[in-house]
This record gives C-alpha cells, sequence and structure tokens, in this order.
C-alpha cells in the first residue's frame, strides 16, 4: 500500500481506531490499515474501503464482512466507517460500547469491542479524561 494512501487514512480518522475510538496515541500497539471489505471478498486497496483500525478490532475482524445480530440473530453486514456514520449505529454506556442496530451489535461482537481487557483500558483513560477522543 502507498504511503500517501496510509497517510490519508491516518489523518482521516484522526489517528482513532474506526470502530471502537481507541486513540493510537494512548495505546502501544500499533494501529493498522484495514481493508472494510477484505481483499479476500474482492475489496480493493482504495480510500473508500479503507479504515484504520486498532490491533484488537483488526485482528478480531480479519476477513469477516458480516456477523449475527445477537438480538435478532440474524447475519447482517459489519458495520462500514465509509458509508455508515459511527454516531448512528453506537453509543457508549461508561466504557462498554452499545450498538443501537443490528450491524453495530455484530460488529461489537465479531470484533469483541466489549473484552474486559479493553473495556478496563477504556475506564482508565475515561478516567484520565482521554476518552472518548473528540472527534
Ligand atoms: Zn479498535
Amino acid at each position: 500500500m502507498e504511503r500517501s494512501l496510509q497517510e490519508l487514512v491516518w489523518r482521516r480518522a484522526g489517528g482513532v481506531c474506526e470502530y471502537c475510538l481507541l486513540p493510537s496515541m494512548h495505546h502501544p500497539v500499533p494501529f493498522q490499515v484495514d481493508h472494510v471489505i477484505a481483499q479476500q471478498h474482492g475489496g480493493e486497496t482504495i480510500e473508500s474501503n479503507l479504515a484504520l483500525a486498532c490491533l484488537r478490532c483488526n485482528t478480531h475482524k480479519g476477513p469477516n464482512i458480516a456477523g449475527i445480530d445477537p438480538v435478532t440473530r440474524k447475519i447482517v453486514p459489519l458495520f462500514h466507517p465509509r458509508t455508515q456514520r459511527w454516531d448512528q449505529h453506537f453509543h457508549w454506556d461508561g466504557p462498554i460500547l452499545t450498538g443501537v442496530t443490528p450491524s453495530a451489535r455484530a460488529t461489537i461482537f465479531v470484533l469483541d469491542i466489549n473484552h474486559a481487557v479493553r473495556v478496563t483500558l477504556r475506564a482508565t483513560l475515561i478516567d484520565e479524561g482521554l476518552f472518548p477522543p473528540r472527534r
């Protein structure tokens, strides 16, 4: 991937994971440029298919493009940071991320966004006034 494209993705995201909003500056593990639609499914390496993701989100997402909504048990597409607005799909309950749409709930589940370690990290950042990041 071209360096200029990587820089665009970082700049556009403001250095924040586009799924869980973890700020890269407060996390030691490197962030990655995610193919929203994985290359395995024909996703291209173009601006409209790339998102900044923390290592945990990107690792859990892998090549997944869909998940099962824990409420409706239906298969739904994962949240797409380029075509959907984060604020319309997710909201915070303290350090816990809540999904208000089937896609958001499936994304939280597949990406394991509310794993205990991640919730603890966010709670610490909240205590320090560093989370959620201003966007
Ligand atoms: Zn993340």
